[in-house]
């Protein structure tokens, strides 16, 4: 029978949840909401030396606003495999049981050496000119451990309180084979794979193995993480296959790197022009805080459906998909190997399109606060018509007001290019014309204006519309020019012509 599928978003609090992880949790929602599994969230915090206040809260603020939660796990409900934060698991003694368990099958030792030993090590190692230096079954042979000190030794040690770790016994050369889901098979020869430490001399658990037992103790299916952690995968293997759960073991999926918009390297939070957070994030570490896509307005199913086409492809040219549409076709079959490009004017376009799908009423209330902070204000009708013309011309719904804010303040100065190019000689007589026929016009709307424009142009000749919108608006561009004039109101357009013209020669 199939396992039921859980999955597991597993960070480390050591920061803000950037938007690699968020992709990470992203793929292992979609997954378990595609076979009706699990999705949880487990909190590894056994390196207690890289802790970052806040993290933890930060992430689970993260996964909610991208609308993508955990069904159990740290911040949002406990199932039977509680606790979910390692830290606590370790004091329940969960994963010195399994390091004992391979002491005593002989997969696992104690180490003695202290930090200055192991430098000496390294540079005894680098004078050598070995290339990587690491504690193997080479090096151990040299160095204070269970396999090399004599037996009553390691004891007395033991005993009397001696700092040790607990290090993975890993063989000289012996292949080493799994399968990714993603990458296919993999063989790596285990001269490559140092010999981890499993237990650290607080009596932590490494990453290595608190995640072994965890993904074990916790039924998950499928471990599905950054591709940053395949290199590790070889000693995994090793540590599964020693504690007799190979059958037991989840499928993997090594997910491909996001890269920069060049290309090249991995995003970085210090360099990216773009915000790399999905909330703006301070680290308590570091002065300057860090923009999010929330705070920049993106939408969350926005930055959801760009993070979804970074390294997954629907298989045809669609491109907008909500999260319940992702989850139905989501599949590890479409994730590709190689990194995925980020292209920061794409995610803006995305947001676009989420942005016109809103209704007029949504982004006149979104748009409203922003109103008030210029100082002005209007009523609802108003507004949601003012968001039904421009939105045409925005990607953000802090955009509207830069793209419109004409339609608040008379201008005070005209776009200088369209005047010197189309101002004619009779311009003035023309337009005024107009202005007069426009103060003369009963019903204010579209239909009215565009007739009263036609016939103006029908005695005068042909009326130049950008030299009309500017001397209106005082910029060249713009939405629909009648639907605009409608919206500005009659009073305000003559009056605007009115001062327009008589600046102007
Ligand atoms: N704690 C690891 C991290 O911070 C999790 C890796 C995994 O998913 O196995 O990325």
């Amino acid at each position: 029978m199939e396992k039921r599928v859980r999955v597991r978003f597993a960070p480390s609090p050591t920061g803000g949840l950037h938007m690699g992880g968020v992709r990470t949790a992203l793929f292992n929602y979609l997954f378990a909401k595609r076979h009706k599994g699990d999705f949880i969230l487990r909190i590894e915090d056994t390196d207690q030396t890289r802790f970052v206040e806040g993290a933890e809260e930060y992430i689970i603020n993260a996964l909610k606003w991208c609308g993508i939660p955990p069904n159990e796990g740290v911040g949002f409900g406990g199932g039977r495999h509680a606790p979910y934060r390692q830290s606590e698991r370790k004091e329940l003694g969960i994963y010195k049981k399994y390091a004992d368990r391979l002491i005593e099958s002989g997969h696992a030792y104690y180490a003695f050496d202290t930090s200055e030993e192991l430098d000496e090590m390294r540079k005894r190692l680098e004078a050598a000119k070995v290339v990587a230096p690491q504690y193997n079954a080479v090096t151990r042979q040299n160095m204070r451990n269970s396999l090399t000190l004599p037996e009553d030794e390691v004891k007395r040690l033991l005993e009397s309180g001696n700092p040790y770790v607990v290090r993975l016994k890993v063989p000289r050369n012996e292949e080493i084979r799994f399968h990714d889901i993603i990458r296919g098979w993999v063989v790596v020869n285990s001269a490559q794979v140092d010999d981890k430490v499993l237990l650290k001399s607080d009596g932590m658990p490494t990453y290595h193995l608190a995640h072994i037992v965890d993904d074990i103790e916790m039924e998950i299916s499928h471990a599905v993480r950054g591709e940053e952690w395949l290199p590790s995968a070889p000693a995994h293997i090793l540590i599964y296959k020693y504690l007799g759960l190979e059958n037991e073991m989840p499928k993997l999926a090594h997910l491909p790197l996001i890269l920069n918009p060049d290309g090249h390297g991995k995003i970085s939070k210090r360099e990216a022009r773009f915000p790399v957070f999905p909330l703006s994030w301070k680290d308590p570490r570091e002065a300057t805080p860090y923009l999010g896509y929330k705070e920049a307005g993106y939408y969350p199913e926005a930055f959801v459906n760009i993070l979804a086409l970074l390294g997954w492809n629907p298989g045809n040219n669609e491109e907008i998909f909500s999260v319940d549409e992702l989850a139905e076709r989501f599949d590890f079959e479409r994730v590709h190997k190689s990194g995925a490009k980020f292209d920061p004017e794409k995610a803006k376009w995305f947001n676009q399109q989420y942005l016109r799908k809103k209704s007029d009423e949504e982004l006149a209330n979104a748009f409203e606060p922003i109103l008030k902070d210029k100082g002005f204000s209007a009523e609802k009708p108003f507004l949601m018509a003012f968001c039904r013309l421009v939105k045409e011309k925005v990607q953000f719904v802090h955009e509207f007001w830069d793209q419109g804010k004409y339609v608040f303040i008379a201008p005070d100065s005209y776009d200088e290019k369209v005047l010197s190019k189309k101002w004619k000689e009779n311009s003035k007589e023309v337009f005024t014309s107009l202005m007069n026929a426009f103060s003369s016009l009963e019903k204010w709307e579209v239909a009215a204006i565009t007739s009263c424009f036609h016939e103006a142009e029908a005695a005068k000749g042909k009326i130049d519309m950008q030299v009309l919108r500017v001397l209106i608006t005082g910029v060249a561009g713009g939405p629909q020019l009648f639907d605009m004039l409608e919206l500005i109101g009659k009073a305000a357009v003559v009056d605007r012509m009115n001062k327009a013209l008589a600046k102007l020669q």
